[in-house]
Formats: C-alpha cells, sequence, structure tokens
C-alpha cells in the first residue's frame, strides 16, 4: 500500500513566493514535432544563436553534435549539451526505440519518457520488482498505484500500455528479460505509467508544450486541487558555465504523510543533491513551484493537473481519465457549490436577455463564495 504524500508551507508566506529552487527533471522527452528545432536535452531552440559561444551558426553546431545511428533524430544545441546526454540517449533505448518506429508516424514522447526514466532508476540502482503484485505503488517516490487493476481490466489503456511496453522492451533488447514469462514487460510498464502520471507538459516561451518531463518528489507530490494556492512555471537550465555556480536554493515547503513517514520518505527519496544526476538530466528545463495565496505554515500545498474552467463534472471526468482519482477537495464538496461553479453550469444563452435575472446566483451561493 503507498504512502500517501502531500507538500505543507514551512512558514507563513505571502503570494507570490517562489516555494522551491528551479528543480531539474530526472526524465525529459520533446514532443516529436519539436526534435528538429529543440536540443533534445535543454529544450533550447536550436535557432537561437544566444544558446552557442562560438561563431558556427546554431544549425550547423547541431548537425555535428546529433546522433548519426537514429539518422540524427536527436539533435543539441551545444558540444556540452551532447557530452551529458548523447551515452543516455543510446544507453536508454530512446535510440533503439527511433529505429524501431522508423516507418511509423506514432507519437513516441511518453515512450521516450519512460525509457530515460528507466534509465535513470538503473542508474541509480533503483529498479521496480519484476513482479508486479509486489510493487509498493511508489518507484524512485513516483506514484504508480494501479497499474495492476488497469492491467486486469484488460481495456484500451491497459492495451496502450501493454504495447508501448513491448516497445520499450524491444528498444532495450530486454524482450526475454527475466525468469517471470508473465512479468517480462513490467519494468518498462511501471515506467509508462509513471510518466503518465507524474509526467508534466514543459511550456516555454509561444508554442505552448515543446516536450514532457518528470521531475522527482519534490515535485510531483503536491497534490491537486480545483482550488490551488499554487502554481508552477518553467526555466530553461542556466548555461553550462553557470551551471556550476548554480546554487541548490531552499525549499519552502516540506513533505508530510498520514503515516508521518514524510521525511523519512523524503530522505529516501531526494537525491537532488546526488554526484548522479548532473550526467542525466541536469540540463533539462526546471520547474519552480510559486504561490499563488497566502499560506499559513504547516497549510497543503496544492497546484491544479488540469482545466480549472470546467464544472465539476467535466473536471472528475478529466482527473479520473488521466490520473485515476476521484478529487475530494474544497471546491468539488462545498455544498451550495460555490459562485464559480454556478456560472460554469449556468445557461449561457441567458446573456442575451437583457432584463433576465437568471444569472444572478441566490444570496447563499455569493456568502458561500465569500467565506474564507
Ligand atoms: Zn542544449
Ligand atoms: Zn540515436
Ligand atoms: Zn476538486
Amino acid at each position: 500500500m503507498e504512502t500517501e504524500m502531500e507538500m505543507r508551507a514551512l512558514e507563513a508566506t505571502p503570494l507570490s513566493s517562489d516555494l522551491t529552487p528551479p528543480i531539474p527533471p530526472i526524465s525529459v522527452a520533446l514532443h516529436d514535432k519539436y526534435l528538429a528545432s529543440h536540443c533534445t536535452i535543454c529544450f533550447r531552440r536550436l535557432s537561437n544563436p544566444s544558446s552557442v559561444t562560438t561563431t558556427l551558426d546554431a544549425y550547423t553546431i547541431s548537425l555535428m553534435h546529433s546522433c548519426s545511428a537514429c539518422s540524427a533524430r536527436v539533435k543539441y544545441c551545444s558540444p556540452n549539451c551532447y557530452a551529458a546526454d548523447s551515452n543516455g540517449h543510446v544507453s536508454s533505448g530512446e535510440c533503439g526505440l527511433f529505429f524501431l518506429l522508423r516507418s511509423t508516424a506514432e507519437d513516441s514522447t511518453d515512450l521516450r519518457a519512460a525509457l530515460r526514466l528507466l534509465h535513470y532508476f538503473e542508474c541509480l540502482g533503483i529498479l521496480p520488482s519484476p513482479k508486479r503484485h509486489e510493487s509498493s505503488g511508489r518507484i524512485g517516490g513516483l506514484l504508480v498505484a494501479g497499474l495492476v487493476e488497469i492491467m486486469e481490466e484488460a481495456g484500451e489503456l491497459a492495451e496502450r500500455i501493454r504495447e508501448g511496453a513491448t516497445l520499450m522492451a524491444r528498444a532495450r533488447h530486454t524482450e526475454n528479460f527475466g525468469d517471470f514469462p508473465h512479468e517480462k514487460v513490467s519494468v518498462e510498464e511501471e515506467m509508462l505509467w509513471a510518466v503518465m502520471l507524474n509526467g508534466v507538459e514543459v511550456e516555454i516561451g509561444e508554442l505552448g508544450a515543446v516536450g514532457v518531463a518528470v521531475y522527482g518528489p519534490w515535485f510531483s507530490w503536491f497534490n491537486h486541487s480545483c482550488l490551488p494556492n499554487a502554481c508552477y512555471r518553467f526555466d530553461l537550465s542556466p548555461h553550462h558555465e553557470e551551471l556550476q555556480h548554480e546554487g541548490s536554493g531552499s525549499f519552502k515547503v516540506f513533505p508530510a504523510s498520514s503515516g508521518n513517514q514524510g521525511s523519512h520518505v523524503w530522505k529516501r527519496w531526494n537525491f537532488v543533491d546526488s554526484s548522479i544526476v548532473p550526467g542525466l538530466c541536469w540540463f533539462g528545463p526546471r520547474i519552480i513551484i510559486r504561490s499563488i495565496k497566502p499560506l499559513n505554515k504547516s497549510e497543503e500545498v496544492c497546484i491544479t493537473y488540469m482545466d480549472l474552467l470546467q464544472p465539476k463534472v467535466m473536471r472528475h471526468l478529466d482527473l479520473w481519465s488521466r490520473y485515476h482519482f476521484i478529487c475530494h477537495c474544497k471546491r468539488c464538496c462545498i455544498s451550495p457549490q460555490m459562485y464559480i461553479d454556478f456560472i460554469l453550469n449556468c445557461d449561457t444563452r441567458s446573456l442575451n436577455c437583457a432584463n433576465s435575472t437568471s444569472l444572478n446566483p441566490p444570496l447563499w451561493l455569493l456568502i458561500s463564495w465569500r467565506k474564507p
């Protein structure tokens, strides 16, 4: 049974405060359509001259530092990014996956993020049990609960996970892995599920989401609320020459759990200072959590996992289809419903009626909205 984790404020904090330092990812994968135009590890645009320090143009440099084994599907903005990632690109199986998918248009983002995550855990010596029924519900601190039930239901999602995991195993040349014939792709299945549950779309600049990143417990332990008190943003990593001077910063949050094992689990999985991290995704885009409301000391800090401008039914559908949980936050449980949900549910055709009073909520709704 997994431990329920949450993040709480260390002290009373005003709104618009950064609650975490910039957190580097433990796995990244550009969306397929940005592979040709962005650095595969730091997500910088290859045509951006500020990303290189020589007189060669950025595109030429990217060609010099690309992987020839997969016909240059991955490109790097600089010799440093190339040196940091080229080994991981091949060892994780990402290079082999491009070869397997060479004649299909199938998007490989989640599979590549899962391969890199698996490689990261292998490098750290953390591997999930080959027997799924022994799963603790977390790997490397990341939530992977619910997979057994999904696979037993054998629905569309299970089929997607099984097909993806089989491809991953083939890319890693581990399709004959182990003495467990019915569990032979379980490691890949769990990693793919970990990416689906914990991966976050990375939005940098005006392009929208350019890729997916998985951050460690220091991000993934922030729970969802439809009434969040924090948000997150992304930053590109500092340039390589500045990286060594990058301070580790401080967290204004601490982990907690119902079983009071928060700090123990945090210590176990908080490998942010591990010397192995810089060799993997240290150059990847950072994520920073910021308060959007004043916080009391020890108050739980929550972010949102989805679009909040949806009525409750749609929010619940979204959360269930993507994350397989039912939200019991204040906004979902409050009765009567909050003013914002009243507005979202109202018939907007009423807006055309100049004298309509149907948009005026009853007084008790306004009172509930104004309550702190
Ligand atoms: Zn780069
Ligand atoms: Zn390659
Ligand atoms: Zn909710």
